[in-house]
């Protein structure tokens, strides 16, 4: 499909190109969809993606995606239990799923596997500690991948809550979580939660 060598039409394929799962021609044919319904598409895509990107912001306690105009799920009333993942996304399918119906903490990526751990590689980990404490939670799940880099990030996030005597348990072994967790079906996460161990303070 040709684009005429208009710069504002390639420019727009080639940001296009870059979201999951598009390649240069679907890029093309939505860039297509989308000059063909200026009104009905451009417009309201326009004015909905400024205010995304002026109004939406990562909460720096849960990690979790906040409007700038109100307070964050975090920190509402009392809760019992937070279920840590990686990412937005793995939070999106477990939610999705209604398997578990309380409160995340969004880490924001996993720690290397051979760096130094001190400083928690920027991952909102101090935070987590924050919130146990704060809000006396009973149960911390830890729902990080079974990549070498999710065990990593799942023991030291473990160590770091030792202190606050909360139990910690971790979705049942063999399950794949983090970058598979979107292909998993709900009743394989159903029996990864319900089978949850216990590893600490139990
Ligand atoms: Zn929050």
């Amino acid at each position: 499909m040709a684009v005429n060598n208009i710069k504002e039409i390639e420019d727009l394929v080639k940001i296009i190109s870059k979201l999951p799962g598009l390649g240069p021609k679907s890029a093309k044919r939505i860039v297509l969809k989308l000059i063909n319904s200026r009104e009905e598409l451009i417009r309201p895509l326009t004015n909905t993606l400024a205010q995304v990107y002026k109004n939406v912001v990562r909460c720096k306690i849960c990690g979790n995606l906040k409007s700038i105009n109100s307070d964050c799920v975090c920190s509402s009333k009392k809760y019992e239990q937070i279920c840590v993942v990686e990412n937005i996304a793995d939070m999106w399918v477990i939610q999705s799923s209604g398997i578990y119906k309380g409160h995340y903490h969004i880490l924001g990526g996993t720690l290397p596997s051979f760096e130094s751990k001190k400083n928690g590689s920027g991952l909102l980990i101090e935070s987590l500690v924050n919130r146990v404490k704060k809000n006396q939670v009973k149960e911390v799940i830890l729902a990080t991948s079974t990549s070498v880099e999710g065990e990593t990030t799942s023991h030291y996030v473990s160590d770091c809550l030792k202190e606050t005597k909360v139990k910690i348990t971790k979705l049942a072994k063999g399950v794949p979580v983090g970058g598979e967790i979107e292909f998993l079906d709900d009743g394989t996460l159903y029996s990864a939660f319900k089978n949850r161990n216990s590893i600490a303070n139990d």
